[in-house]
């Protein structure tokens, strides 16, 4: 077996590649409405900025160390395992500078070799890929955002302390497959919940038992193997993916607790329940934000931009719907002309176009916001769509 290289802190190239991402994300018209009290006004049309969007640390981070990857090995093949972030702009750029994503060719993996340089993303990979990549010998370039690290460790000791990972999370996303695979690397099992109904179908039998068939039905390819709800829901560890709804985490960790105590008793709930909060501090300041841009700024409308699959973007629209007609859109593109917007409404997963989005006649006040994968330039572009199409139609 060949062991692999792995690259944990970036190739100290930062300085030589700070150009080239400038050049591809940045936008001097973000930072002028930065500086402006997060506002942008042009004739009818006032924009305010949540304080917090955009690129987090993990993603800066990420897509900073792909660029020095491909800058310390340009004669050699580069590859990623699927999406470095869930932003189509972003990862298109990467194609262009011909780093290659094995998502794209199943089996692809098992043809490289010692002289192949594969990214890990910032969500981190599972247990199972990264010890197929290191068979293969290939030179490995970790991106995984210290606030997964964390998660994992957290999830680690769980294990090791005979508890049930349980992680509020969605089963289909890299990260939290990532994480429940650290579960079970190390000795542990684990229950991925999506949300607090199905919170409740494990409440309900850590209170009064039942049918365990009933329970595994319930959550079919989100359990550990051979996972057996009376014996893996008596010791339970919560972790979050780290993008969730901070709320929907919380009244989560909540019923769970509440479960426990009426099975288990007060006194002995360290036994059977433990609890950290992993939510990242930058997606916890981007949800802080658009709740502070809601309640203190006069809104008529919001806008969300992101990848449609980015967990903390919907996440973001989520808390912006619930008070505003909002618009998730992938990106500036999605601005087709005053009368026509192409987004993806909270709760579905198909894009639609919707008409008469952009208010006519008298002033109009738009919230924007970005997920932390969208870089600014996106942002900017926005910016520019709306003062246009509010010139265009007064
Ligand atoms: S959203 Fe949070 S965990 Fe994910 S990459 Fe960004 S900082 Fe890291």
């Amino acid at each position: 077996m060949s062991s692999s290289l792995i690259f944990r802190k970036g190739l100290d190239l930062k300085h030589a590649v700070a150009g080239m991402l400038a050049e591809s994300y940045h936008s001097g018209l973000v930072e002028q409405i930065k500086a402006d009290d997060f506002t942008y006004r042009a004739g009818r049309l006032t924009v305010h900025l949540a304080r917090e969007f955009g690129f987090c640390y993990g993603v800066d981070r990420a897509v900073d160390y792909a660029y020095q990857t491909r800058r310390r090995f340009p004669d050699r093949a580069v590859y990623l395992t699927g999406e470095i972030i869930h932003n189509p702009h972003v990862n298109d750029r990467l194609r262009a500078m011909d780093v290659r994503f094995l998502s794209d060719s199943p089996g692809a993996i098992d043809h490289l070799g010692s002289d192949d340089v594969v990214i890990l993303p910032a969500f981190g990979v599972t247990m199972s890929m990264l010890q197929r990549l290191e068979r293969r010998g290939c030179t490995l370039i970790d991106t995984t955002c210290g606030s997964v690290l964390n998660v994992w460790k957290n999830v680690r000791r769980y294990a090791e302390g005979g508890y049930t990972s349980v992680i509020h999370g969605k089963v289909w996303h890299e990260e939290t497959q990532a994480t429940a695979s650290q579960a079970v690397e190390y000795g542990g099992r684990y229950l991925v919940l999506f949300d607090g109904a199905e919170a409740q179908v494990v409440c309900d039998y850590i209170r009064g038992g039942g049918d365990a068939a009933a329970v595994l039905a319930r959550f079919p390819s989100a359990v550990s193997a051979g996972f057996d709800p009376e014996r893996d829901l008596q010791r339970i560890g919560l972790a979050n993916q780290t993008t969730m709804l901070m709320s929907e985490s919380l009244e989560i960790e909540k019923m769970l607790k509440a479960a426990m105590i009426d099975r288990y008793g007060e006194a002995d709930l360290v036994q059977h329940f433990q609890a950290f909060d992993t939510i990242c501090s930058a997606t916890q300041d981007r949800q802080d934000a658009v709740v502070a841009l809601l309640r203190e700024r006069p809104i008529d409308s919001m806008i969300v931009i992101g990848g449609y699959n980015s967990s903390n973007t919907c996440n973001l629209a989520r808390i912006c719907a619930v008070s505003r007609p909002t618009f998730h859109i992938a990106d500036p593109d999605c601005l087709v002309s005053p009368g026509e917007i192409r987004h993806r409404p909270v709760g579905t997963k198909t894009e639609v176009t919707s008409s008469a989005w952009l208010p006519s006649g008298g002033p109009v006040s738009i919230g924007l916001t970005s997920g932390a994968s969208t870089p600014d330039n996106l942002v900017g572009d926005v910016v520019l769509k709306l003062a246009q199409f509010a010139a265009s139609a007064p």
